[in-house]
């Protein structure tokens, strides 16, 4: 039976256990490397600038989603954002209750126009609200890696109301 025939009779289906090698290597690609050794390297987090929309977008990205410009124009996010949205995570992804609550963050930056980081955000679960201003924690430099999780998370900017 070739690819192009099927069956409908369950006791002709065949089942070949077998290994099988799959080599593969996923990139960050080129705008994604720029954001991962700045976030490595010297702690910054950059964003991407449109020259033609006028936006300063984050993640980074080659080419601008709106207009397909190349984006080559790296901006500096500013050191502090603002809580978007939250979400409180009391189980894990197989429904077994966590130690203690986890929370997340979408978190936004002033003169960034588009996107934002998801990332934990570093306060207890009553704390966590949308408008809080909060700021990366970055990992110490010897033990960053290159990946998002060289930023802790976000923690909560001292002084709030
Ligand atoms: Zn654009």
């Amino acid at each position: 039976m070739t690819f192009l025939q099927r069956t409908t009779d369950v006791k002709r289906l065949r089942h070949v256990p077998v290994d099988m090698s799959v080599d593969y290597i996923y990139t960050s690609g080129i705008a994604g490397e720029t954001f991962f050794k700045a976030l490595r390297d010297e702690g910054r987090v950059l964003a991407v600038h449109c020259p033609v929309c006028k936006t300063n977008q984050l993640p980074p990205r080659m080419f601008c989603e709106r207009c397909f410009t190349e984006l080559k124009d790296f901006v500096e996010v500013p050191p502090e954002g603002r809580v978007a949205a939250v979400t409180v995570s009391r189980v894990d992804r197989r429904g077994k209750p966590l130690p203690a609550p986890e929370v997340y963050a979408f978190v936004t930056f002033k003169g960034i126009q588009e996107g934002g980081l998801i990332h934990r955000l570093l306060v207890v679960p009553e704390k966590a609200r949308p408008g809080l201003a909060v700021r990366p924690r970055f990992k110490p430099q010897e033990a960053r890696t290159g990946t998002i999780l060289d930023i802790e998370g976000f923690e909560a900017v001292a002084s709030q109301p």
